[in-house]
């Protein structure tokens, strides 16, 4: 890491065109780490634009610098312009080109230096020229913090920059709680803290703003649409775009849904299954050593951590639902065996 923050430092050392991307359906790490980075890099005299392939959930909207993304699937002619002209790409959190989608063969074909900063397994590294990856890493933004540390720039971060990549560690830690949150990863907080990161504030704005019908489609996942394999300890929660639309779905509505199954007393395995824009979308969750980006790799294309992976079905809702209670007989004698 020491040499390759030294060469990212001597590439920053004149003034470049630079692009920050992220990976499709921003999470809270995405943007976090996004946009912490972008008005790091502002103060170092850098033309910056941060380009998202699709727009992210609005409690994320509250964020520093938030209007000056640039969506992809919206604004695509200049989202290209830009990213073609671009003397730095760098790609945030995420490990593989496919999953910008549509922006991939954009960002791809660019002729810019690429500068890969992530915390997912298994890196495509030939997208990227530098590359900063660790898969035990928390999130993206405690990479970001710790690059900015390792090319001695800490003295940079204002409270804006503080706050995004509070988000992002606070969102990618489930607030502090998973197992890859260490006292580095609190050490890290705190010296955001210091910066003027506004932590109480922060955690209110990302969690408890819910609307209404968010509150309710909860309730009815819970009350209505669990299935339980206590033999085998695994939960499924599933939805229709029938019943999203039946409670007024936003984007990010959903988000943590996954985590009450897995709440539950003796499961270890939770899937949470939601057909959205079209496609049959998975989060899959565990605990202990029960591999889920294994099993979001092996049947939905997908990927993530050994704890928290996503991917998607070409099937229907009831179909996957189906594939899923296979996977999980496939799998009983992990799922009776973990720690
Ligand atoms: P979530 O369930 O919150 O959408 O995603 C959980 C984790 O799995 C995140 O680390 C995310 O990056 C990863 N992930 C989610 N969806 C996909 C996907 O379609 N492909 C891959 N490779 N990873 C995914
Ligand atoms: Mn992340």
């Amino acid at each position: 890491m020491i040499t390759t923050a030294q060469q990212l430092k001597e590439l920053l050392a004149s003034p470049k065109k630079i692009v920050i991307t992220t990976h499709k359906g921003p999470d809270g790490d995405a943007m976090g780490s996004s946009l912490g980075l972008y008005l790091f890099l502002l103060q170092l005299g850098h033309k910056v634009q941060v380009i998202t392939p699709n727009d992210y959930a609005p409690f994320l909207y509250w964020m520093p610098a938030n209007d000056t993304v640039i969506k992809h699937d919206t604004d695509t002619k200049i989202a290209e312009e830009i990213t073609e002209d671009a003397d730095v790409i760098f790609l945030l959190d995420f490990s593989k080109l496919d999953r910008l989608f549509d922006y991939a063969a954009a960002v791809g074909n660019a002729q810019a230096i690429k500068v890969l900063i992530d915390h997912h397994q298994d890196p495509q590294l030939e997208i990227a020229n530098l590359v900063f990856s660790d898969a035990t890493s928390c999130s993206t933004a405690q990479l970001v913090y710790e690059i900015i540390d390792a090319i001695g720039m800490t003295d940079l971060i204002n409270q804006d920059i503080a706050e995004c990549l509070y988000v992002g560690i606070m969102t990618d830690t489930g607030s502090f709680k998973y197992a890859s949150t260490t006292a580095k990863t609190h050490h890290i907080i705190a010296k955001l803290i210091k910066k003027g990161a506004r932590n109480s504030k922060i955690h209110d704005l990302i969690y408890d703003h819910s609307s209404a019908n968010r509150m309710k489609l909860l309730g009815y996942c819970l009350n209505d649409k669990l299935l339980l394999y206590p033999e085998n300890n695994a939960a499924i929660i599933s939805l229709t775009s029938k019943e999203l639309k039946r409670f007024h779905f936003r984007k990010g509505d959903t988000e943590g849904f996954v985590n009450y199954a897995l709440a539950i007393e003796g499961i270890k395995f939770a899937t949470f299954i939601a057909e959205k824009d079209g496609m049959v979308k998975l989060s899959l969750r565990s605990k202990g050593n029960f591999k889920v980006n294994e099993i979001a790799n092996k049947y939905f294309s997908g990927g993530g951590h050994i704890n928290a992976a996503g991917g998607i079905s070409k099937v229907s809702v009831n179909k996957t639902i189906k594939q899923l209670e296979g996977i999980i007989k496939e799998y009983k004698t992990e799922l009776n065996n973990q720690n």
